[in-house]
């Protein structure tokens, strides 16, 4: 697992390439930032004895070229910053644009088991947490190691035999470490999918807040709640417990490591291996070495925790994409809207059959109801036409090809839906209605008015500027249902697939939405889920599904003669929602 995450950062690593100018002149200046500390340290060796003399004029010589050494070291410091700052923050933002994408292409149903909440955490959180690794790395850690080899460099050229001793504590400090490192990075997973199902729950209770509150469910949430922060406070705490004990452990060892050198030093010059002007520049450079080892334990437990992040990313990238279009894939000349299923069978889990060797074959034009109980597979159906799933065993056709031989988006271009629940993204009812496609105003225009939308969007001061709120909250449910409407016929799909809404609207919305629904299907092959009588009267062929079987097949008129199934479900269900 480990293995594969640092994998992953070499892979982030490779996204630098693109920005090498920048990184190369960022290591130039870090190099002169790094370089200065020795100096420093010399600069200081001057300095002590010519204080401890009362050498003034001395003091302020060396004081002023350690002034200007300061003010390099800074500026290199400054535009080692400014230039690797930005390359930093592109891989991030290429991080998550990658992972939006492949977010775009991954399998719906895979999407689907993760909650909004969760997904949106990862696509920040986590994101962001990874780019400030990448950027600490870059930024922080790089240097302080750089400074580390530089300064230790420095007291091995003052006293090889003194260093050497000193050497004996880095592996100590390094193992202790590491050992945090490792428990650090299990506890910021843990507390990070906390903060997820945290995000999940606050996700599904924003959603479905006017639903708790008709139900006067508020404490059974807020309870729900609490158990959730709850969970996250303790994840929370065990994280912070182990920094708060690293921190201590290492700087006692630090410590130590210094007073060691401070006796060891003395006990040199004693027997005249060292002079007092080298043993204070020791001291210095010794002393600068605090700082970026206590940088670099401080990274290193960041990059634990940004390991932990990339790990939730990487899971996301690692569901099953949709299926991908064919190389040479076939393009639609003048479709008629033929659909053919062939001895179809399809299971999610490949166990359980959802789909049952089903044949059907809906020609250009016809009107196709779909009818039978819940679960029986019509929205499997629709989901196998659109392509988002393949059967494993059987074939479906479009015009003849079969629907793997053509382009997905064609297809759906092709095929439009209009879902029972309208989703609207924010935008005004004009982007609501493109949904991403470039369209005239006429047409625009033009598929409102089949769907029956067009008057009640004049109706609006804005017109189709109106801008439509979060979930479209703004809009009525039948004028929502005419704006999806709208939104499917805009292309001049050959098929539109209809599920139609159980909920029911008031008969004068319903009636509306009912005469957008019928000019809509003229000149197109409709494949409806039918919850409504007139719907199914009115169908060509009426297929009833159950268990993934066709029970009965015919017309209105032929299932009702038959006394099948379809007449027994008329009686129970569609009998009670039919129309007047
Ligand atoms: P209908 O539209 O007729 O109500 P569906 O096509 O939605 O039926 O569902 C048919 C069966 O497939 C049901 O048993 C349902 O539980 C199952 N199912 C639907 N979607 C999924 C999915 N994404 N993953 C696993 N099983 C699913």
């Amino acid at each position: 697992m480990l293995n594969k995450s640092e994998a992953g950062f070499r892979k982030l690593i490779e996204l630098l390439k693109p920005h090498h100018r920048k990184i190369i002149w960022g290591f130039v200046f870090m190099l002169v930032y790094v370089v200065c500390w020795p100096l420093l340290a010399w600069l200081a060796g001057q300095l002590i004895p010519a204080i401890g003399k009362g050498d003034l004029s001395k003091v302020l010589v060396v004081i002023t070229q350690a002034l200007c050494v300061f003010l390099v070291q800074k500026l290199a410091q400054f535009f080692q910053d400014i230039l690797l700052a930005d390359p930093s923050l592109r891989i991030s933002q290429d991080l998550r644009q990658n992972l939006f994408s492949k977010l775009q292409k991954t399998k719906l149903e895979a999407v689907e088991k993760l909650s909004t909440g969760d997904l949106t955490y990862r696509l920040t959180e986590d994101a962001d947490r990874v780019g400030e690794v990448i950027y600490k790395t870059i930024q922080d850690t790089t240097p302080c190691a750089l400074q580390l080899v530089a300064v230790y460099g420095y007291m091995v050229y003052l006293d090889w035999q003194l260093s050497i001793s000193t050497l004996f504590l880095a592996p100590i400090v390094a193992v202790l470490v590491s050992k945090f490192g490792a428990k650090v990075m299990i506890a910021a997973e843990k507390s990070q999918n906390q903060v997820s199902e945290l995000a999940g729950l606050l996700g599904e209770a924003i959603q479905g807040l006017p639903l708790v509150r008709a139900f006067a469910a508020e404490e059974w949430l807020q309870q729900r709640f609490n158990q959730q922060v709850e969970l996250h406070r303790k994840a929370r705490y065990q994280n912070l417990r182990l920094l708060a004990l690293q921190h201590p452990v290492i700087g006692f060892i630090e410590a130590s490591g210094i007073l060691t050198v401070l006796a060891l030093g003395a006990a040199r010059i004693q027997s005249g291996g060292l002079d007092s002007k080298g043993f204070s520049s020791y001291v210095a450079a010794l002393l600068m070495l605090i700082d970026p080892i206590s940088h670099l334990t401080t990274n290193f437990n960041e990059f634990k925790q940004g390991q932990a992040s990339l790990r939730r990313l990487k899971a996301i990238e690692n569901e099953p994409l949709e299926i991908e279009d064919e190389i040479d894939a076939i393009k639609l000349k003048n479709p008629k809207g033929d659909i053919l299923f062939e001895s179809v069978e399809f299971s999610y889990d490949n166990k359980n059959k959802v789909i049952n060797n089903l044949s059907l074959t809906i020609s250009g034009g016809q009107i196709v109801a779909l009818v039978g109980p819940s679960g029986a597979g019509k929205s499997t159906l629709f989901s196998l036409i659109l392509r988002f799933n393949k059967p494993q065993k059987g074939n479906i056709y479009f015009d003849k090809f079969p629907i793997e031989n053509l382009k997905s988006s064609e297809l759906r271009t092709q095929i439009a839906i209009v879902p029972q629940t309208v989703v609207v993204f924010s935008g005004t009812i004009y982007e609501s209605i493109c949904f991403g496609r470039v369209a005239t105003k006429k047409d625009v225009i033009k598929s409102a008015t089949i769907a029956n939308a067009h008057d009640f969007i004049m109706e609006f001061p804005n017109g189709y500027e109106t801008r439509l709120e979060e979930r479209g909250v703004n809009l009525s449910g039948g004028q929502l249902q005419r704006i999806a409407i709208a939104r499917a016929v805009l292309g001049n799909p050959s098929v539109l697939l209809l599920d139609e809404a159980t909920s029911a609207l008031d008969s004068e919305a319903e009636a509306s939405v009912q005469l957008g629904i019928k000019q809509a299907m003229k000149g197109r092959t409709v494949v409806v889920i039918a919850h409504r009588l007139s719907t199914v009267q009115e169908a060509d062929q009426i297929i009833v599904l159950e268990k993934g079987t066709i029970v009965d097949k015919g017309t209105h008129d032929d299932l009702i003669n038959m006394k099948g199934r379809y007449r027994e479900l008329c009686e129970k269900q569609f009998i009670r929602n039919a129309d007047p």
